[in-house]
């Protein structure tokens, strides 16, 4: 984000424009950029906190349970790169809820190559359910019966 300075600056804010260069767009009330580009900027700011609310504004979207706290959610960005290895092309690391029913809970998340999270979808199911068994959660309370995956779901983020 490129920021427009003295002059134009001035000249934009007197008209209440947004203030990045080349962005014509009115700038949101009190604020010195526009909707998208205020967005941008926590993003910039606050990388961690902007994709934390991206992930439960989609798992909300995706009626799933999501529990895990900011702090939790630093710690595993930071311990998977996830980070600087997310993204949508091949080769690019999304968040995979190993247990897909049980949501993003603590011990529920790994990153997976997004081909690879895809190719999961229509694995044995059995397959994950024996290999969470490892884990410390117990999970034959919360998930007692198979649930067929569902082939429509998005990559998941
Ligand atoms: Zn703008």
């Amino acid at each position: 984000m490129i920021l427009v300075e003295g002059k134009t600056a001035e000249r934009k804010k007197a008209k209440g424009k947004c203030l990045v260069y080349g962005c014509n767009n009115q700038a949101r009330k009190c604020k010195s950029f526009c909707n998208k580009h205020e967005k941008e900027s926590r993003k910039e700011k606050n990388p961690y906190r902007y994709w934390y609310g991206i992930l439960r504004l989609n798992a909300k979207r995706r009626k799933k349970v999501f529990t895990i706290s900011l702090e939790y959610f630093i710690q595993f960005c930071k311990e998977t790169n996830y980070i600087n290895t997310k993204g949508r092309k091949s080769g690019s690391m999304s968040i995979d809820r190993k247990i897909d029913e049980l949501g993003y809970i603590e011990g529920n998340l790994q990153i997976l190559e997004i081909g690879e999270n895809t190719r999961k979808k229509y694995t044995d199911y059995g397959k994950y359910l024996s290999e969470f068994k490892e884990s410390p959660i117990d999970i034959s309370d919360i998930f007692p019966e198979k649930v067929p995956i569902d082939p429509d779901e998005e990559v998941p983020f």
